[in-house]
C-alpha cells in the first residue's frame, strides 16, 4: 500500500460526508472541508447518524463508531489541508468551482500528494491541466450512498501516471470498495448510460406518457431495477442530474443529450429531489 495517512475531503454534502465516513472507517485521518460551518455541521450529523445505524446493525461497535467520528476533523480554512497525502474533491458539479479548487489545492498540498475528483462527468484531463501535477490527478467516482455502494469508477486522465492509478486502485480496495478502471470521457461509463435513461423518463413525464410512479414501476417490475429512474433522480439530486446532462451535451456535441425542459424547470423552482423535500415525489422533513 501507499503512504497515504491523511485524506482531505472537499465538500461535506451528500457525497463528501459519505466519502469522509468510509475513509475514517478504514482508519485514515480525514480533514473534511466545506465553505460554511452549517454545511460541516450537517455533514458530520449525517455521518454520526449513519455510524449509529451501522452500530445498530452490529457492523461495528459503539466504541468503534466513536473512534471513526473522532478521526474526522471539520475544516473551514483550506490552508490547513497542507498535511494531506490525498485530496478527494466532492464539491458541486461545476467546472469553475472544481477548477478553482484544483488550482488552489495544487499550491496547498505537498508535492507528492494525489488530487482526486469525485466528479460524475467532468473531464479529469481538463481538471488535471489546472495543476502543475497532472500525472497525480485522477477520478475517484463513488456512488450514493457511499457507505453502502460497492463501486468506485477509477478514471484515468490522459496524463495520469501508472503509480497514481495503482495507489488509488489499492486505496479503493482498502476502503472496502471494488474499483473499476475507466478512461476519461464525458459521464465516464455510469453516467453516460444512466443519465440519458433518467432524462428520457423525465420526457415521458412531461409528455404525459405515464405518471412518475407508473414509470418507476415499469423499471422495478419489468427490469428488476431496485428503484425506478425518477426515484433515483430524486435521490441523486435533480440539480446534479441537470449538471451532468449539460456536461454530456457539451462534451459529446450531440443533441440527443439535451436536458429535458421539465428537468430544467424543476431545478429552477428549487425542486431538487429528496434533499429539498420535493422532486418527482415529496419527502416530509
Ligand atoms: P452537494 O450539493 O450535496 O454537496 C456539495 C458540497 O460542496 C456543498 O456542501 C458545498 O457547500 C460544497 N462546496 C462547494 N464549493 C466548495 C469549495 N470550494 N470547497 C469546499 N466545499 C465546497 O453535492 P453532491 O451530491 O455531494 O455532489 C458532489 C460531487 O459528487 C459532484 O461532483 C457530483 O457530480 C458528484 N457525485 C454525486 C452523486 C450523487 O448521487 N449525488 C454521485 C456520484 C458523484
Amino acid at each position: 500500500m501507499s503512504d497515504i495517512k491523511t485524506i482531505a475531503v472537499l465538500g461535506a454534502g451528500t457525497m463528501g460526508n459519505g466519502i469522509a465516513h468510509v475513509c475514517a472507517r478504514a482508519g485514515f485521518n480525514v480533514l473534511l472541508c466545506d465553505l460554511q460551518q452549517p454545511f460541516l455541521d450537517r455533514g458530520l450529523a449525517t455521518i454520526e447518524k449513519n455510524l449509529a445505524r451501522e452500530a445498530a446493525k452490529e457492523k461495528l461497535t459503539q466504541d468503534q463508531a466513536t473512534q471513526v467520528l473522532a478521526r474526522i476533523t471539520p475544516i473551514l480554512d483550506r490552508e490547513a489541508l497542507n498535511i494531506c497525502d490525498l485530496a478527494i474533491e466532492a464539491a458541486n458539479e461545476q467546472f469553475e468551482i472544481k477548477s478553482e479548487l484544483f488550482k488552489d489545492l495544487d499550491h496547498i498540498l505537498p508535492p507528492q500528494a494525489i488530487l482526486a475528483s469525485n466528479t460524475s462527468s467532468i473531464s479529469i484531463t481538463k481538471l488535471a491541466a489546472q495543476t502543475s501535477r497532472p500525472d497525480q490527478v485522477i477520478g475517484m467516482h463513488f456512488f450514493n450512498p457511499v457507505p453502502v455502494m460497492q463501486l468506485v469508477e477509477v478514471i484515468r486522465g490522459l496524463q495520469t501516471s501508472q503509480q497514481t492509478f495503482d495507489t488509488v486502485h489499492a486505496l479503493s480496495q482498502q476502503l472496502g470498495k471494488t474499483p473499476v478502471e475507466v478512461n476519461d470521457a464525458p459521464g465516464f461509463v455510469s453516467n453516460r448510460v444512466l443519465m440519458p435513461l433518467i432524462n428520457e423518463a423525465i420526457y415521458a413525464v412531461m409528455e404525459g406518457v405515464a405518471t412518475p410512479a407508473a414509470i418507476d414501476q415499469v423499471f422495478k417490475l419489468g427490469m428488476a431495477h431496485p428503484m425506478g429512474p425518477l426515484t433515483l433522480a430524486d435521490f441523486i439530486g435533480l440539480d446534479v442530474c441537470l449538471d451532468i446532462m449539460r456536461v454530456l451535451v457539451t462534451g459529446l456535441g450531440d443533441s440527443k443529450y439535451r436536458p429535458c425542459p421539465l428537468l430544467i424547470r424543476m431545478v429552477d423552482a428549487g425542486w431538487l429531489g429528496r434533499k429539498s423535500g420535493r422532486g418527482f415525489y415529496t419527502y416530509p422533513a
